[in-house]
């Protein structure tokens, strides 16, 4: 019994150390697959690229500690994500300007407002730029502005039946 044993032992090791090769060969090759795809994922430069999927192929699982350590945080497809809230913050931020006089949408060179006639900006003294009724000096030409207008003068007038008008002023 015990020889029978001792006579195929030597088979018994080689099936169990083959098992172990084609195990480990897996998963190192599962690690570098996965490595080459999520950094993929992460940037589109080539060079990182390789570098990143070679020391995991080269130091293993240490390889795949340092990766994850030093990795770019953001996937592409999220850093694109990021950038298009970002864009729609400042969007929210540059919304169009409204007229305080009759709450129609006014460009933000208007010295008038087309519809209401509410007086919403000055022109430069010395320049003609067109600037906030509260600036008391022009800051394309330096110029100080007399003027004591300080907020929207809305045109009495239109207040109640605000009127559309054409004529936009160039
Ligand atoms: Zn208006
Ligand atoms: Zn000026």
């Amino acid at each position: 019994m015990i020889d029978q044993l001792l006579a195929i032992l030597p088979q018994v090791v080689t099936v169990l150390t083959l098992v172990t090769a084609v195990f480990v060969t897996s998963l190192w090759l599962g690690m570098v697959l996965w490595t080459f795809r999520d950094i993929r994922a992460r940037t589109r430069d080539i060079v990182v690229q390789i570098l990143a999927t070679f020391m995991v192929a080269v130091l293993t699982l240490p390889g795949l500690i340092v990766y994850f350590l030093i990795r770019p945080r953001e996937t592409l497809a999220e850093a694109y994500e990021h950038a298009l809230e970002q864009e729609a913050l400042l969007q929210a931020i540059e919304e169009p300007e409204v007229c305080p006089g009759c709450g129609a949408k006014v460009r933000d060179e208007f010295i008038y407002c087309p519809y209401c006639h509410t007086h919403l900006r000055k022109k430069c003294l010395e320049c003609e730029s067109v600037l906030a009724l509260d600036w008391n000096i022009c800051p394309f030409c330096g110029a100080s502005q007399g003027s004591t207008v300080v907020a929207p003068v809305i045109d009495r007038q239109f207040e109640t039946a605000p009127e559309p008008e054409a004529s936009v002023q160039a």
